[in-house]
């Protein structure tokens, strides 16, 4: 008999955390929580690890670094918010790990650097399967199916749908005078708070732009946005031919991390059924990019490349967290995000470098967050 695929869950008490749980527990012998992180809260403890703390904190990541390269864990789910779930998913893709990637913001900062490290590890990977890094992103897990079976050389572009975010249909809001519950209260998915601030700014497609651009090594100028409200057509992909293939089902991200546990299986009734006639009618619309320019910055962030990527992440990180603490009106999230990248100077791609933007932009929030109130 085949033994259970080990999963460690980094970050098991935020939303994708706690989903992981509910989709290992409802798939014994197939799955098995091998290890997990919390933080404050408590999330359970039977497993072979059981790492409370935070990232970057040294004792924590001495214990992380020690269950994801232990040879008994096979998959390794990244759901810390933010950057720094950065180091513990080097750590488990150099060990040869397959990583489920929750993170978006590991991909953007270093996507080149992570993808090499997913490659190095190939070889040497426990699953036969090995793949290296499998998306837990609605998006990118439509767009990885699309792709399934088919030929690099036949995909012409990724289309990535936003449902828009809560102010999208409201064009004559003044997003200077947005309140953060306004912000919080995202139409269509419930997820944490960062994620759900950048759905209404946009910047999280921004990001998942760049998180395609390196999953699936597809060139920036053939990745584009469509505003779908409905969020039933997860992603699309064109092929050469003219034909479109698209991945639909409901916004329940326990369908991305089945797909990504599972994977090359299906896990049978991982979410409830997809009823067409339920889905009324769908709605294809194009991105007010002036409006929302959170795509136009990300984009060309990753064009320069250097250490931008990393400062735009940084930044907007920085900033969510600034406007969810009262400090800075939600339209002030965009424009601190464009000053820092204006205002730094470039820098290379290694690790080092990407860590050095990343601190620096949040320096540079810091001293100059009078700039954007
Ligand atoms: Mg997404």
């Amino acid at each position: 008999m085949v033994r259970p695929i080990n999963v460690a869950v980094l970050g098991a008490t935020g939303s994708i955390g706690q989903q992981t749980l509910d989709v290992i527990d409802r798939n014994p012998g197939r799955l098995r929580l091998f290890g997990l992180t919390e933080g404050r809260r408590s999330a359970r403890r039977d497993a072979d690890y059981v790492i409370q703390g935070q990232a970057g904190e040294p004792e924590f990541d001495v214990r992380v670094t020690a269950m994801v390269t232990d040879p008994r864990c096979d998959v390794v789910v990244v759901a810390i918010p933010g950057a720094r779930a950065l180091v513990p998913t080097m750590a488990a893709l150099e060990a040869g790990k397959e990583v489920a990637l929750a993170t978006k913001e590991v991909l953007v900062m270093a996507g080149a650097l992570v993808m090499k490290a997913a490659g190095a590890g190939r070889a040497q990977g426990a699953l036969p399967e090995r793949i290296g890094v499998r998306p837990i992103d609605s998006e990118h897990s439509a767009i990885w199916q699309c792709l399934w079976g088919e030929e690099r050389e036949s995909v012409r572009r990724l289309i990535i749908t936003a449902s828009g975010g809560p102010f999208w249909a409201h064009p004559d809001l003044d997003l200077d005078q947005v309140t953060v519950e306004q912000a919080l209260n995202h139409p269509r998915w419930s997820m944490g708070p960062k994620v759900t601030v950048d759905s209404a700014t946009l910047m999280n497609k921004g990001l998942e732009v760049i998180e395609a651009h390196h999953l699936f090594g597809i060139p920036l100028d053939q990745i584009t946005v469509v505003v779908h409200p409905q969020s039933a057509v997860h992603s699309l992909v064109e092929f050469v031919d003219g034909s479109l293939k698209a991945q639909l089902g409901r916004p329940d991200m326990r369908l991305p991390i089945a797909i990504a546990l599972g994977y090359p299986d299906r896990l049978a009734d991982a979410v409830p059924p997809t009823s067409l006639e339920d889905l009324g009618p769908l709605e294809f619309h194009p991105l007010d990019e002036a409006r929302f320019p959170a795509v136009r910055l990300a984009r060309s962030a990753a064009l320069l490349g250097g250490g931008r990527p990393a400062v735009l992440n940084a930044a907007n990180e920085e900033a969510v967290n600034a406007f969810l603490a009262g400090e800075i009106p939600f339209s002030g999230i965009i424009r601190a995000v464009e000053r820092a990248l204006e205002a730094f100077a470039g820098g290379g791609e290694g690790l080092e470098d990407v860590l050095e933007a990343d601190r620096w932009a949040r320096a540079y929030l810091k001293m100059n967050s009078g700039y954007v109130r």
